[in-house]
């Protein structure tokens, strides 16, 4: 397998744009010009944020207008899940806020994605994100509201936070929205402070649902781009779809597992898939995982994450986008042994399969990569 090319780029900026999410701009560190990127592609970090220093890969959306001087990607620091405080925060956003100020470097790959704007239609384009999903459709609203006059599309940003104090980009979205005509914006708090509503920091209260789609959007056919943690996805693309809106005009772009609108949004039905159910309840405290095609053998030992960052840790590039089971990019053959998910696949993988970015082994486990 290829190692994928990494390059150093030094932080030059840094910006507090809420109380959770801090915005990196970055230059490359041997100098040169900054690889050309489309709105809605992001960077892979090389992190050294595992538990004893090794190398971890997180995804960061470019956030920035196309043709500025430094790239910017925007990262919000991830905390426990909430039903479950004792846990760790999460390390590469932990290790970004605590540990990189201006000077540093970091190595990224990419720009990569094929979450892009389209630009070979004209249709008019909405937008929604949920928290900081923001980030891949404020490189695309920057990039609509540059549009030449004559041909400019009509475009809606829609944004769902938590409140006030978490919502990054408020002000940035709402100057776009002002800079042409054609372009809004809403903004949606699910609980916010009393502050919030006298500043008038947001447009509404509640979650992004079919009732707020409908009094936004004229009836019109739409390119929607779709971005935040996986239960909002699946609740506002049902909105979506219930509008009318045919499945090949809606893209997305799945972030990962926790954020805290997750839990504003009901929890479809897990699927229950017979492996799955048939693998032990309780994780081995170690065990033998082998990976196949690359003959390299790794002790897996609990509170290791997934099966994903096993690899990484041994050096193996894997696949991957979404790392929440979401995306279907990890699917590998499990060759021998059984496994167990501790965040349920959109999608269950077929018998014999695995995603590994979700799952960890449920005793000695054999993995074809
Ligand atoms: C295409 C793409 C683009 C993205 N763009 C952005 C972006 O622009 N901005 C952004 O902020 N994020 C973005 N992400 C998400 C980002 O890549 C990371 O997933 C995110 O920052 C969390 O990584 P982490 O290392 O901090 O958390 P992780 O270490 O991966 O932890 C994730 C969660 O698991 C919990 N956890 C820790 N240990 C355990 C354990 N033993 N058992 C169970 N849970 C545990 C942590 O507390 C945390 O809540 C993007 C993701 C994708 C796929």
């Amino acid at each position: 397998m290829n190692s994928l090319p990494f390059r150093r780029y030094r932080v030059s900026a840094i910006h507090e744009e809420s109380s959770t999410i801090r915005s990196f701009e970055l230059v490359p560190a041997e100098g040169g010009s900054l690889p050309a990127f489309a709105p809605g592609q992001f960077l892979v970090l090389r992190l050294p944020a595992g538990q004893n220093g090794e190398f971890v890969m997180r995804n960061y959306s470019l956030c920035c207008p196309q043709g500025s001087d430094s790239l910017r990607i925007a990262v919000k620091h991830e905390g426990p899940p909430s039903d479950a405080p004792h846990l760790p925060p999460g390390c590469g956003s932990s290790w970004l806020h605590e540990r990189v100020t201006i000077g540093s470097t970091l190595e990224a790959t990419g720009p990569r994605g094929d979450f892009i704007l389209q630009s070979d239609n004209r249709r008019p384009v909405v937008l929604i994100a949920g928290g900081v999903g923001a980030t891949p459709l404020l490189a695309m609203f920057h990039a609509l509201a540059s549009e030449p006059e004559a041909t400019a599309r009509k475009a809606w940003f829609i944004h769902a936070a938590e409140t006030g104090s978490v919502h990054a980009f408020g002000g940035e979205v709402r100057r776009l929205a002002a800079s042409r005509s054609g372009l809004s914006c809403h903004i949606r708090y699910r609980s916010p402070a009393p502050e919030d509503l006298e500043a008038g920091r947001c447009d509404s209260t509640g979650t992004v649902d079919r009732a707020l789609l409908q009094s936004l959007l004229p009836l019109d056919d739409y390119e929607v781009y779709l971005c935040g943690p996986p239960a909002f996805m699946k609740a506002v693309h049902a909105a979506l779809r219930g509008l009318g809106i045919e499945r090949a005009r809606i893209h997305t772009e799945f972030f990962g597992p926790t954020t805290l609108l997750e839990e504003a949004e009901e929890k479809a039905p897990a699927p229950v898939d017979a492996a799955l159910a048939s693998a032990p309840e309780t994780e081995p405290e170690s065990c033998q995982v082998r990976f196949t095609r690359s003959g390299k053998t790794a002790l897996w030992q609990e509170g290791t994450h997934s099966l994903l960052d096993l690899a990484e840790q041994v050096g193996i590039n894997a696949n991957f986008s979404c790392r929440a089971g979401v995306c279907g990019m990890c699917l590998t053959r499990l060759v021998k042994g059984e496994v167990r998910y501790f965040e349920e696949p959109l999608e269950p993988p077929e018998a014999g399969t695995l995603l590994v970015c979700c799952s960890r082994p449920a005793g000695p486990v054999e993995i074809e990569l």
